[in-house]
């Protein structure tokens, strides 16, 4: 590339920050950038978005054009970056709620003088009234450079982290059609894509999209017996004194589990937004700081942590989707050396999921609904997955790669056996049951009545009368509630949370009890998994390599875009 915008950047990039030579895409972004256009960056954490947006501030501001302002959603974001920055040399500073009226009014005035190159604020900051004016009186002078808008992903709320302050973004288009707007996430399926481009308003927009692949991280995922204890047992085996993130679904399991690994000799702390905020930064301070510090939280937790060295991130509870599972999960290994990524995951995670997408208590949308539950019913695909987790992964973010051989699968093919025909034993089961009592039963019973245990329930319900009754009983009742989660998992079988998940046939039932729908599962040991298991582990990927992998949105990928955006409009 040789564009009069390119050697700019390349100068600043050397001059400024002393950095040899862009990475991946960085170059063609900012040379876009730097002449004028939208665009939607997507880049794995730690990937180098931040410059994307910083060169194209200065050599614009060079060409006389003003400042450019960085929608950034945490203080501690905002800081980091205008200290790197300043320590660089370049006029950048922060608005934000910690500064008294003086304060703020000095960096504004700034601003106003055209000595600032860079200036951060939070969403709520720069929709507000006061700010949109300080922003078209530059506007007028012909002063406004860019917009940069980090964590662009929180303005969709198909994202996993929307933030409403974000919506009101669109205004800057409105108000300022003639300023390019950069929006950057680090992560966003094909869905979310879409929709940041249309609640941003982006124009006629380049879309980039770098490799999602993290080749240092290892995924794998355990099958929920005692999770607690597996999760134990992992970080005693696999990842003794290292740093790690716990993440669980509610505040008070972050505090059960953080107390219970201090029980056991793990140094962990508890992060959640329930406590006080002091506390909060105390822990965050701590864990940044030190060596080999757990911390247990709720998804609270993480955002602009940026720890290098975090050996694992460990997952209680599964996340809603892959985008959340991605995004939590990249906050181990970014220094690329060997981290883990490691889930334990059971019927009762499909269940608890489920019923907040449906609970009717929630003002979200049927349309809303049944986007959220093809995102978890992906997530769930991944970790029923026989084949490669990262080959999975990927592809749903719309890239095609092989089996990677750095997975519990690919490490450790599973054996499968053909479930088929256990399946439609179980869902004749249930139906017999439901048609003989006139209410629906547990999983533990009906794998009792399936396995032929004369159980005192089932002599009470005169159940084993059934046809049903013992024509399970060459599978053990771990392969029983493998099958029951997989077919919750494929909304054959439905568990009402409401009423003790008892289960009920789903809508996929049908195809399943035809046979139509073949099923193929993992053969599980009648003992409980292991907490993990020692797993050989590939060598990392060098930054070159990674580099190397950097993709741009292919013509397929453009496809499937079109096809979903279709399928949206028609929900
Ligand atoms: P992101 O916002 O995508 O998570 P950052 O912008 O914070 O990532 O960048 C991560 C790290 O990579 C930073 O330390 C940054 O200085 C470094 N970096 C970015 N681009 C380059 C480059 N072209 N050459 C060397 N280091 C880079
Ligand atoms: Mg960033
Ligand atoms: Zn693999």
């Amino acid at each position: 590339m040789s564009s009069p915008a390119f050697s700019q950047a390349l100068h600043v990039l050397q001059q400024v920050f002393g950095y040899p030579a862009f990475r991946g895409l960085q170059a063609e972004i900012i040379a876009n950038a730097i002449d004028g256009h939208d665009a939607l960056v997507l880049m794995p954490t730690g990937g180098g978005k931040s410059l994307c947006y910083q060169i194209p501030a200065i050599v614009r501001q060079q060409q006389g054009r003003g400042l450019t302002v960085v929608v950034s959603p945490l203080i501690a974001l905002m800081h980091d970056q205008v200290r790197a920055l300043q320590q660089v040399g370049v006029a950048a500073q922060c608005l934000h709620s910690a500064l008294d009226f003086a304060q703020a009014q000095s960096v504004l005035a700034q601003a106003r003088s055209g000595q600032l190159t860079l200036l951060y604020a939070a969403p709520e900051r720069v929709t507000s009234a006061p700010f949109q004016d300080f922003l078209a009186a530059l506007y007028q002078r012909g002063q406004l450079a860019l917009f940069a808008i980090d964590e662009a992903h929180c303005v969709s709320q198909w994202g996993h982290d929307f933030r409403p302050e974000y919506r009101q973004l669109a205004l800057l288009h409105e108000r300022f059609p003639q300023v390019p707007r950069l929006a950057l996430t680090a992560t966003a399926d094909a869905v979310t894509r879409e929709d940041i481009i249309e609640r941003l308003q982006l124009q006629q927009a380049q879309c980039y999209v770098s490799s999602f692949d993290r080749p240092n991280i290892c995924y794998h995922v355990v099958e929920k017996s005692d999770a607690r204890r597996q999760l134990l047992r992992f970080i005693e085996d696999e990842h003794e004194g290292d740093a790690g993130i716990v993440y669980c679904q509610s505040r008070k399991k972050v505090e059960e589990t953080a107390e219970w690994l201090v029980q056991n000799g793990i140094d962990a702390l508890p992060y959640h937004a329930g406590l006080p905020a002091d506390e909060r930064q105390r822990h965050q301070d701590r864990f940044l700081r030190e060596e080999g510090l757990v911390m247990t939280a709720t998804i609270a937790f993480g955002m602009g942590i940026d720890k290098p060295d975090v050996r694992f991130v460990a997952h209680l509870d599964m996340p809603k989707n892959i985008e959340g599972y991605y995004q939590e999960t990249g906050r181990a290994g970014r220094d690329g050396l060997p981290a883990d990524a490691w889930m334990a995951y059971g019927l009762a995670d499909v269940v608890n999921q489920r019923r907040m997408i449906d609970d009717p208590q929630s003002p979200a949308s049927e349309a809303h609904r049944q986007v959220m539950r093809a995102k978890l019913d992906a997530l769930l695909a991944m970790a029923e997955t026989t084949e490669c987790r990262r080959v999975h992964l990927l592809a749903y973010f719309g890239e095609h790669s092989e089996p990677c051989g750095n997975c519990d699968n690919c490490l450790f093919p599973p054996e499968t056996w053909d479930a088929t025909e256990a399946a439609r034993k179980l869902l004749s089961c249930i139906w017999r049951v439901q048609q003989k009592s006139g209410i629906a039963f547990g999983a533990g019973h009906l794998i009792d009545i399936l396995r032929g245990k004369p159980t005192p329930k089932v002599e009470q319900h005169g159940h084993a009368q059934l046809s049903t009754f013992g024509i399970g009983a060459d599978l053990g009742e771990r392969q029983w509630s493998t099958l029951i989660r997989q077919l919750v998992a494929r909304d054959a079988i439905v568990a009402d949370a409401a009423s003790f998940n008892t289960l009920r046939l789903g809508p996929a039932a049908k195809a399943v009890l035809a046979g139509t729908q073949p099923i193929r599962l993992r053969v599980a040991s009648e003992k409980p998994a292991r907490g993990n298991g020692s797993l050989r582990r590939a060598t990392p990927s060098t930054s070159s390599a990674r580099d190397a992998q950097l993709v741009q949105l292919d013509a397929a990928a453009r496809q499937r875009l079109q096809s979903l955006k279709a399928w949206r409009a028609e929900v």
